[in-house]
């Protein structure tokens, strides 16, 4: 089977340093085997899309000499075929009526904000309401996988997520429906993308699977935690990415990615730079952890 490999950036703003190593280990991963690397714009919400982000986004990745194959997927450009899959489930979904308001004083917590505990499977919860979400029903489903750097996940869907959705009452289509619509049209055979994705992954899984659609294999790089655990947001360590020191932006990616390679005079242009990471990428050497002690030694 050819490998298929896929970098799927939301323009919810530029590029910044996370979004680098995504692009970066999903990339290697593809071209390291001979494989394709699609890029697809998850622009499946448009109230999150940011001005100019999209242009921005595909200039720097061709700056940086990224080469992706075939055309760029859309998200936004993917409504019937989300709405195809939709349909499909048939009573596997149900329509949802519950607000926010309500979902946040009824539900438990959880860390996915709440955990959907059904008010709407039977019965509607507000008949008069004009508008509705729809959701799946979770069946209580465990799901297992095996990640190729993060090892054995399980998850019980219905006690730890819950129902999800798949459309939202603004009838936009969620992030878990199109990602998975697309991983299969586009043939996907591995996701490489960021831990802090990890916990849906089996949202996506079971969502394949009620598809009736092959299943990817995925491997999760870490993401920069603080000591105690928490993500590195946007605001404090991941600035945007420009395009004046590129050679050392892509050496920094590669160091976070444990592939230890030379100094910058080593390399005398982007592209031979690129040459020895493709030559020399070992996704073995990643590690499935990094704190930010590690990654911004200077800060501790
Ligand atoms: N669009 C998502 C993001 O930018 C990535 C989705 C994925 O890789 O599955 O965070
Ligand atoms: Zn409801």
């Amino acid at each position: 089977m050819q490998y298929i490999g896929r970098f799927a950036p939301s323009p919810s703003g530029p590029l910044h340093f996370g979004s680098l190593i995504a692009a970066t280990a999903s990339y290697l991963c593809a071209k390291s085997v001979q494989g394709q690397w699609l890029l697809r714009i998850e622009d499946v919400d448009k109230f999150r899309i940011k001005k100019n982000s999209i242009d921005s986004i595909i200039s720097t990745l061709e700056n940086y000499g990224y080469q992706w194959d075939g055309k760029i997927l859309y998200q936004s450009q993917r409504t019937e075929a989300y709405q195809h899959a939709l349909d499909s489930l048939n009573t596997l979904t149900y329509p949802c009526t519950c607000t926010r308001k309500f979902l946040q004083q009824k539900s438990p917590a959880s860390t996915y904000g709440y955990i959907y505990t059904g008010f709407c499977r039977e019965q509607i919860s507000n008949p008069n309401a004009a508008q509705f979400a729809i959701r799946l029903r979770t069946n209580n489903k465990t799901i297992y996988f095996n990640d190729a750097l993060q090892g054995s996940y399980c998850q019980d869907l219905e006690t730890e997520v819950g129902d999800f959705i798949l459309k939202r009452s603004d009838k936009m289509f969620s992030y878990q429906l199109a990602v998975v619509v697309d991983d299969e049209y586009q043939k996907i055979s591995e996701v490489v993308r960021g831990s802090d994705l990890l916990d849906n992954t089996p949202r996506q899984l079971y969502l394949q699977q009620c598809l009736g659609y092959h299943h990817p294999t995925y491997l999760h790089f870490p993401i920069a935690t603080t000591e105690n655990g928490k993500k590195l947001s946007k605001q404090n360590h991941s600035p945007e990415i420009t395009t004046h020191h590129k050679r050392q932006t892509i050496l920094q990616a590669l160091n976070f990615l444990g592939q230890h390679p030379p100094s910058l005079d080593h390399f005398s242009s982007l592209e031979d730079l690129w040459d020895w990471a493709i030559k020399n990428w070992n996704r073995n050497k990643i590690p499935a952890q990094m704190t930010l002690s590690e990654y911004y030694p200077h800060l501790s």
